[in-house]
């Protein structure tokens, strides 16, 4: 039995010896240490012997048993180790080599300028507010002031909708539904695209963007020297402490009495540039104090409110801020334009 138990020992040392794969490795463990291994056949033979000749023979077979899958698990770790200096091989990773440049991409700036006029009208209490951007007549016209057969509404080219829509031609068309659903005291920017039916050149275009600011109050509380301050802090933020403006009488149908507003040129602060064509100031936009009209228009009682409102194009704030003279340049795509922001 002891030469039996020697053979196996020998001819399982000398198949894992040979083994070359897990797979190889799992099938002489079954033979050769499993529980219907050939070792276990021969100790069946056990109980024909001696007391001492079995405890002999059991010691030994439990020590070939011990040999044998300590073998096994050397090979098994050494078909492993192989693997993986296989993989490293073809996998090597050089940790001091310098790595390569992901491309990042970043905001158009555009947005850019309108996170930044939104972050500093939210620093002075305004509520940025959204809404449609095809809208009915009744909101983009009507609810300011400018009724049907208006000629005010020639000031504006407006793409016409077969269903007799709009899309917006001004942002001021998210006011009125904001004051229908709302009452006062608020003040509020919207922020968003326009339309209008124009041909384009360095400085039209038929999409662009507009912000609209409007603080509304009881009568009484909101004075042009209010929103006037208002419009100089946004512009300060904007384009620098020193920044200076001024307004203009002008006519626009929802305010009364209307103002176009200037910034002093943040090139030449106000010696006159190229920029601001040697005037030393930039027309930015327009202003007012809310025509009374366009109060009753969304149903509020007239002369029991009073309020002021603002716009501007955002793409001229851009175009003055980063110093481009062609507001094609926003919409074109061109990434060697866009890369520079
Ligand atoms: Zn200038």
């Amino acid at each position: 039995m002891k030469n039996k138990i020697n053979e196996i020992k020998k001819r399982a040392l000398e198949e894992i010896g040979k083994a070359k794969t897990f797979e190889a490795v799992e099938a002489l463990r079954v033979k050769y240490s499993g529980r219907k291994s050939e070792l276990t056949n021969v100790l069946r033979g056990l109980k024909d012997l001696s007391p001492k000749e079995r405890k002999e023979i059991g010691e030994l077979s439990n020590h070939t048993k011990q040999i044998i899958e300590s073998e096994l698990d050397k090979k098994e770790l050494k078909i492993k180790n192989e693997e993986l200096s296989h993989i490293d091989k073809k996998e090597k990773i050089d940790v001091t080599y310098p790595g390569k440049k992901t491309a990042k991409g970043h905001l158009h700036p555009l947005t850019q300028v309108r996170y930044a006029i939104e972050a500093i009208f939210k620093s002075m209490g305004f509520l940025v507010v959204e809404d449609r951007e095809v809208e009915d007549e009744f909101h983009n016209f009507d609810a300011m002031n400018m009724p049907r057969n208006h000629p005010a509404r020639d000031m504006q080219d407006t793409f016409w909708l077969k269903n007799g829509c709009v899309p917006r031609t001004h942002t001021s068309s998210v006011q009125a539904r904001f004051m229908e659903k709302n009452k006062p005291p608020f003040r509020i920017i919207s922020l968003g695209r326009v339309y209008r039916n124009e041909n384009t050149d360095a400085t039209h275009e038929s999409n662009f963007h507009q912000t609209e600011g409007l603080i509304v109050d009881k009568s009484g509380k909101v004075t042009v020297a209010n929103a006037k301050s208002i419009i100089s802090e946004f512009m300060k933020g904007l384009f620098g402490e020193s920044t200076k403006i001024r307004l203009r009488p002008s006519y626009f149908p929802f305010v009364e009495p209307g103002f176009e507003f200037d910034a002093s040129c943040p090139y030449c602060k106000g010696e006159g540039c190229r920029i601001c064509k040697k005037t030393g100031w930039i027309e930015l936009g327009g202003a007012g104090m809310v025509n009374q009209n366009v109060f009753t228009s969304v149903g509020f009682n007239e002369d029991k409110y009073e309020g002021f409102a603002f716009g501007f194009g955002i793409e001229r704030l851009a175009m003055i801020k980063y110093g481009i003279d062609d507001i094609r340049l926003f919409h074109a795509g061109d990434l060697r334009f866009l890369q520079q922001f």
